[in-house]
């Protein structure tokens, strides 16, 4: 089987979660999967030729997981996007709009370098709302998003459509 069906049948759905009418993927059954994990690691970072990125971005809290091995097997430094509030320096935000409010991220300012060519990593690829907020804060650091890898994309979400300049990949469309 390939990638795809690999992580369709290791994902769990979980209804009513964290909301009524809400259907969570649950990640962690691949995670803890030894062959699981280190296909997903793979099939993220063999996207990317060696030296073509110098920083990956991983979005709190399973872009974390999935971002330092990732960052490890390109060469490339990691980076936390946090939540607001977390980070314990000067930090750029970006505000974006949920459902119900807003939600903020945060990178520290010193965190990417001018011209640094950045890969940006997460589990799941939902409304994009999350995603291009982190492009904005890369760009703010005057760094350049060179990819877009997550997991998984709920589809019928249309999250890709807030992120058209970035052209995410995901390795299970669902
Ligand atoms: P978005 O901002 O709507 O694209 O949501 C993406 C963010 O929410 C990511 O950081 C995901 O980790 C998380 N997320 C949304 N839906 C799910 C899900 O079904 N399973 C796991 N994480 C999810």
């Amino acid at each position: 089987a390939d990638l795809s069906d690999l992580i369709k049948a290791g994902l769990r759905d979980v209804p009513d979660f964290p909301r009524p009418g809400v259907v969570f993927k649950d990640i962690t059954g691949l995670l803890a999967d030894a062959a699981s994990l280190r296909a997903v690691v793979e099939g993220i970072a063999r996207r990317y030729a060696p030296g073509t990125v110098d920083t990956v971005l991983g979005l709190e809290a399973r872009g974390f997981i999935l971002g330092a091995p990732v960052a490890l097997e390109l060469g490339a430094g990691f980076v936390p996007v946090r939540k607001a509030g977390k980070l314990p320096r000067e930090t750029y935000q970006a505000t974006y709009d949920l459902e119900y409010g807003s939600a903020t991220v945060e990178i520290h300012t010193d965190a990417v370098q001018p011209g640094s060519r950045v890969l940006i990593v997460d589990d799941v690829l939902a409304t994009g709302g999350t995603g291009e907020a982190a492009v904005r804060l890369v760009r703010q650091a005057g760094g350049t998003v060179v990819g877009f890898s997550v997991l998984i994309e709920l589809g019928f979400l249309e999250g890709r459509r807030r992120l058209t300049d970035v052209e995410p990949h995901a390795l299970a469309v669902l």
